[in-house]
């Protein structure tokens, strides 16, 4: 930064910095828009006549506040906003900075209203800066500058890029305020860019000897100004017009052209304004040699300035006064002034030496905070791509596992399918198809465990042999699927009369086996006869002729046989062959006699072998 000279050795009568900076241009910012009629209006229309007329009808805006004061309870909360906003503004316009602060950094931080927010950020920069805490309003201005591309709000920005432009002039970046100025002037938010945007840009032109009185751009921009109704405006860019004048000793032309205007900065009541004005002109008469009323001048300057503000229009009000009272011999008077004169001036350098520490501090702050900044980005996006990198690994890891689960539900299936097809597979080996009950390995594979569990019991068990009747007959007269037929019948027959632990089994042909757990020898015979009267009641037809079916039964117990299955059945057989000779159709016990040679054993020794590993 190269602290401009204007700002190191600073010049009497150039006056009017804190006006610019705090009246005319920022907080008069959103005087616009429409102006309404005042009867009958709502409370929008109300706030938004307020703001339109604030700079430009004081006395009027005033009267709309304290109306929309009084209502306050009725309002919405976004008006309630914006009524407070206005309120700050107007504390800030009358020079009550230390209230005006809070209450527009608190709608800065808590409105709910984007725009409110950011135009109480940028007053409440304003206003710190003629508060003179320089620190805060350069901290404020950044985070303005970064908040500002977000802002749509075309008063808001034009608003935003003023207040930039007004700080970096206060500072002595004057190059970055006229940047600031132009944007300002090419944003033209309705119209009031170019007043605004000129008016800092010409007093920045002015501070560094750019521009001279007679430049069209003067009087242009005052134009632009009055156009929108910016009288204040107006006037701040005449008091550069007339510092020019001073500037270039055409006092007569400052001193009309202040004059002229004089009482319309008074009827402003804006104190530092009028203030400021009075100070240039007490210096344009001192300057044309009118010493009584350069004197009268100084004296309202001194009157209207801040409480302990430290301007340089006020420095230059105590130097007029300490000059004529020194010329009148009014000696006593002569040195208070100039003691005055000097403590103001003091003030004022160490004023613009704070505030360009201010400056400089922020600056270098920014900048640390930017590598600090710099430094948290490169960490975070190496944090990032370690997450990323993690992130990747663990999506890798999940799909090795999803790819395994679905392995290992594909081997469970698997195994499910072979384990239900062995099950099915088994189920088939151990049925017999055609009637539903046990084949005969199976039937000898029950039979055994009952049998081994009786004889540990040393329970009874019996076994029946039956074996249908002239079976072949059957088949021949009515054919092989009405022998099949009469075969399920027999099967359905003998099971509505045994009992859930009876073992119950196809063992040839035509030939059933049947275990009795528990059953002597007595009970044995009941009941198989009891499956014999079962078979008589069939007696199905075929082609309208009865087929009559029988069987024959031999019956043996534990008792006699003992517990070896082969032996039950050989006995059993030996009983139904018997039942057979004697006329078949029938239940003949085992008598104790040797089997018949001639008729094959019921179950070889091989097959019980088999039957034992399965
Ligand atoms: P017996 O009274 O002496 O026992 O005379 P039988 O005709 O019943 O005995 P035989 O041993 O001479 O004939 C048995 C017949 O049973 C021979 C065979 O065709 C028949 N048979 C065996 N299994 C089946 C089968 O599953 N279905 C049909 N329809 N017939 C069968
Ligand atoms: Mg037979
Ligand atoms: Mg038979």
């Amino acid at each position: 930064m190269s602290p401009a000279p204007a700002e190191q050795a600073p010049i009497r009568n150039d006056s009017v910095r804190h006006w610019l900076l705090g009246g005319i241009a920022c907080l008069c910012l959103f005087a616009g828009g429409p102006l309404l009629a005042a009867d009958g209006e709502d409370f929008a229309a109300m706030l938004q006549r307020a703001d339109a007329v604030k700079t430009v009808d004081p006395a009027e805006f005033t009267r709309l506040i304290d109306q929309l004061h009084a209502q306050l309870d009725n309002l919405s909360g976004q008006q309630r906003e914006h009524l407070q906003y206005l309120q700050g503004w107007r504390l800030a316009y009358a020079g009550e900075y230390a209230a005006a602060i809070p209450m527009l950094e608190s709608l800065a931080d808590k409105a709910s209203d984007p725009t409110i927010q950011f135009r109480a950020s940028v007053t409440a920069t304003n206003v710190q800066m003629l508060a003179t805490r320089y620190e805060g309003a350069f901290l404020q201005l950044n985070k303005l500058l970064n908040k500002l591309p977000e802002v749509t709000d075309k008063d808001a920005r034009l608003q935003g890029m003023s207040v930039a432009a007004d700080l970096y002039v206060l500072v002595g970046e004057y190059d970055l305020g006229i940047h600031y100025a132009e944007r300002v002037a090419e944003e033209n938010a309705r119209g009031r860019g170019i007043c605004r945007g000129e008016q800092i840009r010409l007093d920045a032109l002015c501070k560094t000897k750019r521009i001279t009185a007679d430049d069209p751009a003067l009087p242009a921009a005052i134009d632009a100004c009055l156009r929108q109704g910016e009288s204040m405006a107006a006037n701040g860019i005449r008091s550069t017009q007339a510092r020019l004048f001073l500037r270039e000793n055409r006092v007569d032309e400052a001193i009309n052209l202040l004059e002229r205007y004089y009482s319309e900065v008074e009827q402003t009541r804006y104190p530092r304004g009028i203030s400021e004005w009075e100070s240039l002109m007490a210096q344009a008469y001192q300057r044309r040699g009118a010493g009584v009323n350069a004197q009268r001048m100084a004296l309202r300057a001194a009157e209207h300035s801040v409480k302990n503000q430290f301007t340089l229009p006020l420095v230059g009000a105590y130097r007029v006064l300490y000059e004529e009272t020194e010329k009148q011999g009014d000696i006593s008077s002569a040195i208070a002034y100039l003691k005055k004169s000097a403590a103001a001036d003091k003030a004022y350098l160490d004023d613009v030496t704070a505030r360009q520490l201010a400056y400089e501090r922020v600056k270098s702050n920014t900048l640390s905070t930017k590598s600090q900044l710099e430094a948290l980005n490169q960490e975070n996006k190496l944090l990032q791509l370690q997450r990323e990198l993690d992130g990747k690994a663990a999506e890798t890891s999940r799909l090795y596992i999803a790819l395994l689960l679905l392995v290992l539900v594909f081997i469970a299936l698997w195994a499910y399918r072979t384990k239900r097809s062995q099950l099915h597979f088994m189920k088939l080996s151990q049925v017999d198809s055609l009637t539903g009950i046990a084949n005969r390995p199976r039937f000898i594979q029950l039979a055994e465990a009952v049998l081994e569990a009786a004889r540990k019991s040393q329970q009874q068990a019996s076994v029946v042999l039956c074996d249908l009747d002239h079976f072949k007959s059957i088949n021949d007269r009515f054919g092989h699927a009405a022998g099949d037929h009469v075969l399920r019948q027999a099967v359905l027959a003998c099971q509505g009369h045994l009992r859930v632990s009876d073992i119950f089994g196809r063992v040839g042909g035509e030939e059933f086996g049947i275990v009795l757990p528990g059953c002597g020898l007595e009970d044995a015979i009941q009941r198989a006869e009891r499956l014999r009267i079962a078979l008589n009641a069939i007696e199905p037809q075929y082609d309208g002729e009865r087929c009559l079916v029988s069987g024959s039964f031999g019956v043996t117990s534990t008792e006699q046989s003992g517990y070896e299955l082969r032996q039950l059945l050989a006995h059993a057989d030996a009983a139904l062959y018997r039942a057979k000779d004697a006329g078949r159709d029938r239940v003949m016990p085992y008598d104790g006699k040797t089997v018949d040679a001639a008729r094959p054993d019921p179950v070889d020794d091989n097959e019980l072998r088999n039957v034992g590993h399965a």
